[in-house]
């Protein structure tokens, strides 16, 4: 076992832990929207699980690292808490905050994040830019809202997870990156087993099973 002494808590952890899923597991809270646990190649792509590692001149993502030596992590400097209120505006620049006509409001992985960095789910100085298409309709099943998504990949990682083949990909580039479903011919999608298990794990109600509400 390999010590962590992170902010005021000594824990043991198993060489080759993931350290935000240790940080988490300990009960210690560390922002983070794209890591589901047991993830093998966590994408990284949301930037807000920082972390100040002693001996290491810059925050680090803790979802990349991998325990393998004793360490003293820093969950919550000034630093930390800079970087991650950036990283959520910077969500928030490009996502359409409209709470009360949102299946999310209350349960939402933004609004949670918000609250805990005690700040407003605003893009502050950033200009916000939204997609064109507001809804895209052509699942059969689900609907996807592009300016919700905050490209986390949950939901592409669990479908290929369940069924060895994906429904879901990123499709687009830069700005316009928006998930893109496969395979659907004559309006019937060749992996989707209405499992739902993408929009389970969407953390802010961006696919939704057209069952459960359907689209204005
Ligand atoms: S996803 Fe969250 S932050 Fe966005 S509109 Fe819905 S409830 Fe609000
Ligand atoms: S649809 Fe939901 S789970 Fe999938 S990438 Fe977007 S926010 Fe993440």
């Amino acid at each position: 076992m390999i010590t962590l002494q992170i902010d005021d808590k000594k824990v043991e952890v198993a060489p080759g832990t993931n350290l935000l899923e240790a940080c988490l597991d300990k009960g210690i809270y560390i922002p983070n929207l794209c890591h589901l646990d047991g993830m093998e190649h966590p994408p990284a792509s949301c930037r807000l699980c920082f972390v100040e590692i002693e001996g290491t001149d810059h925050p680090v993502i803790a979802c990349k690292i991998s325990v393998d030596r004793e360490m003293a992590v820093q969950t919550g400097t000034p630093r930390i808490r800079r970087l991650q209120k950036t990283a959520l505006r910077l969500l928030l620049s490009v996502h359409d905050v409209d709470c009360k006509n949102c299946p999310a409001n209350r349960k939402c992985a933004l609004q949670d994040i918000a609250r805990f960095l005690s700040t407003a789910l605003k893009s502050g100085h950033l200009d916000v830019f939204l997609k064109k298409v507001r809804i895209d309709r052509n699942h059969p099943r689900l609907d996807y809202y592009p300016n919700r998504c905050v490209l986390c990949g949950k939901c592409v990682y669990i479908c290929q997870k369940q069924h060895q083949r994906r429904e879901l990909t990123f499709a687009k580039r830069g700005f316009e990156t928006v998930i893109g479903f496969f395979d659907i011919q004559d309006g019937t999608p060749a992996v989707c087993r209405t499992c739902h298990a993408c929009a389970e794990v969407c953390p802010v109600a961006a696919l939704i099973p057209k069952t459960e509400y359907p689209a204005p």
